[in-house]
Parts: structure tokens; sequence; C-alpha cells
């Protein structure tokens, strides 16, 4: 059983007014996300949406000491870029569509992710969204070390940094040994 982890694709993220965006790099991977989340949903498998969630005034949280505020809950940074917005709210009532929120970079710290894809028998998991280089390595490394089988979309990532992507793409391949394609 496999999974599409969709990591970030939010207006901070994405649009070009975003607080922390990727630009055109991320506004580029729109319709190969949007076509892959319809792909999986179709396919009966299961889709998970692991969303950056800040709280304004969060005095402890390490982030703010390096990034700008972003994906503050209640905002409108935080709503899913583009068509995929309006993909979830027609199926938000679709047991294979989950919403997590996230604290960390990472889509397995602090959430129930693993339980929930092991309950499910999910061995393989498929990670697109941004940052290639941050929540979407951090990810990987975390399902590297629970064991499952990573497959990085090639057209579904990026990030702000494209030397940060360049070398999170081999980091990606040569040592979580994930597929890239
Ligand atoms: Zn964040």
């Amino acid at each position: 059983m496999k999974a599409l982890i969709n990591i970030d694709y939010t207006f901070d993220f994405v649009a070009t007014e975003g607080k922390l965006t990727t630009a055109e790099a991320g506004q580029k991977l729109h319709d190969d996300i949007l076509a892959l989340t319809r792909h999986f949903v179709d396919s009966g498998d299961f889709v998970v949406f692991a969303i950056d969630w800040h709280e304004p005034y969060d005095q402890y949280h390490p982030e703010n000491r390096l990034f700008p505020e972003h994906n503050v809950v209640g905002t409108v940074g935080r709503e899913l870029y583009g068509d995929l917005a309006e993909y979830v709210t027609e199926n938000r009532h679709d047991p294979k569509v989950y919403w997590l929120n996230k604290r960390h970079y990472s889509a397995f710290s602090g959430t129930d992710l693993d339980i929930r894809l092991r309950e499910r028998g999910i061995t393989e998991i498929h990670l697109v969204g941004v940052c290639t280089d941050i929540c979407v390595l951090h990810t990987a490394i975390d399902a590297y070390n629970l064991c499952y089988d990573i497959v990085i979309h090639e057209k579904g990532v990026a990030s702000f940094d494209p030397v940060g992507h360049e070398w999170a793409m081999k980091h990606f391949k040569n040592v979580l040994g994930a597929k890239i394609v």
C-alpha cells in the first residue's frame, strides 16, 4: 500500500505574495501535484496534507529565529495554493484524504502520521510539496528512519534555495535510498 504526502503547498510558501515563498519554482509544480493528488485518491490510495501550523506569539518555536512568520493559524497563508484548495474542500469527507497540522519541518514530528500509515498497511510514501531541502527533506529522513520506502516526485518538489534543492535531491537518492520519479 502507498500514500501521497503533500507538504506545505500553501499560499505562504507558493503564492507570489506569500510570506516565505518559493514563487515561480513552487508555482510550476501546481498541475503535477494536483494531477498526482487526483490520481492517488481515484486509485483508492491514502493522501495526506501535512501543513505547517504556526500560532502567532509562539515564543518557544525555534523557527521564530530563522524565518519570517508564515502559515499562521486562521490566515490565508495556510490555505492550499491554487486549485488544490478547492479539490480538498470538495473531498474533505473522503476518508482517503487526511489533513495533518504539523508544527515542525517533518510531517512525522509530534503527529500521528506513522500510526495512520501503519494502520493502513502503507509501506511506501510518495512526497511532493515544498521546500525540497527543509520540510520535504526532514519528512524523508524520518520516513527513512521508520523504514518506509520513499518516492520523490521530481516535478512535485521545489525550494526557494536552488542550491539546497539540488543538494537535497542527491541526498534523497544517494543517502536515503529514495526512488526519484
Ligand atoms: Zn514553518
